[in-house]
């Protein structure tokens, strides 16, 4: 018999890739999504497989699935900017009662559950780079508050059920990820860099271009969550990559890497919140799971244009 694990939020960036990945190690995968961002196209190579079944599902109201269920990994949220501040509602809310729902199901299953956490949750940070035990610096009623408290609480309520009722729970902090299926029209910078590249026209840095990220390839990314299932540790853990780039200079990479002549820069406002700097330790993922990133920004920067090339309009 198979393991049979639930992924919420398959049809999203990361839940898609989480999918491919499960099914590689031989797992049946149960897909959950109500498609609020995410995109049947990101699963439709699935839906052939017997070891796959897709329920289409908004788990923040009773999430119910037959069958035992072994692993459940939370990844559906709203989870760029401009989406949260679209959906502040239902931010809040799949952070909050849908991971409630879920660790009851865990709790009744008997299933193992990790859940998606974020860098968001240190904020706008007063400490760099980001260790786990620092407790952030997160304005509740920002913009921005909707998705970071969510996430907090959503840690909150996954150690009180750890601590209460004795479920397994992982909790993943994950930094800035790109690679293939991120939604082209999401906001979030990569996307909105390539298209602009690719179409010509001025990519938009916000404010000076000074602020700093970390990126990390998806199937980076998606190999430390791997790992933190599989480990017995129950405390928050950052997966991301250190590699930290200023803004302007990470628009300059996706310029050089396009080589559309007609592209160029424009100056744009600064978010409110807008964090000034972001940069994982990722000390115990090295520690715990024996796990760092692998690709460089060029190697993973390629393959992400390689998809953008295909799903990009350019008229
Ligand atoms: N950003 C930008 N131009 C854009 C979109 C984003 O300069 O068109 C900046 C944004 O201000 C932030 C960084 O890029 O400093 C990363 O933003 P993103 O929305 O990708 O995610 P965040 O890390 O802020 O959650």
């Amino acid at each position: 018999m198979k393991k049979r694990v639930l992924i919420t939020g398959a049809a999203g960036f990361i839940g898609s890739h989480l999918c491919d990945r499960f099914l590689a190690e031989g797992f049946h995968v149960i897909g959950m999504d109500n498609l609020l961002t995410g995109s049947l196209d990101n699963i439709a190579h699935l839906f052939p497989r017997e070891d796959f079944d897709f329920y289409h599902h908004d788990v923040t109201k009773f999430v119910h699935v037959p069958g035992n269920i072994d692993y459940i990994l939370h990844f559906a949220s709203p989870a760029s900017p401009i989406d949260y501040l679209e959906m502040p509602i239902q931010t809040l809310k799949v952070g909050a009662l849908g991971t409630h729902n879920l660790l009851g199901m865990a709790r009744a299953k008997g299933a193992r559950m990790l859940v998606a956490s974020t860098s968001e949750v240190y904020g706008d940070p007063l400490v760099h780079p980001q260790v786990e035990e620092y407790w952030g610096n997160v304005n509740p009623v920002g913009p921005r508050g909707v998705y970071d408290e969510a996430k907090r609480f959503l840690e909150a309520i996954t150690m009180a059920y750890h601590t209460f009722h004795g479920v397994e729970t992982r909790i993943v902090r994950i930094f800035n990820t790109y690679g293939p299926r991120m939604r082209v029209e999401d906001g979030r910078v990569l996307p909105a860099f390539f298209s602009q590249a690719i179409r010509g026209e001025g990519l938009t840095v916000f404010g000076d271009g000074t602020q700093t990220r970390s990126f990390c390839y998806v199937d980076d990314l998606v190999d430390g969550i791997y790992k933190l299932l599989m480990s017995d540790y129950s405390q928050p853990v950052n997966i991301g990559n250190p590699q930290e780039i200023t803004m302007l200079e990470f628009a300059s990479e996706i310029l050089a890497l396009v080589g559309n002549p007609k592209a160029h820069l424009v100056f744009r406002d600064l978010p409110v919140d807008d964090p000034k700097q972001r940069k994982p330790d990722i000390t115990k993922a090295r520690k715990i799971l024996g796990w760092e990133p692998k690709y460089t920004r060029k190697e993973g920067l390629k393959k992400t244009y390689d998809y953008f090339k295909k799903v990009v309009k350019t008229d």
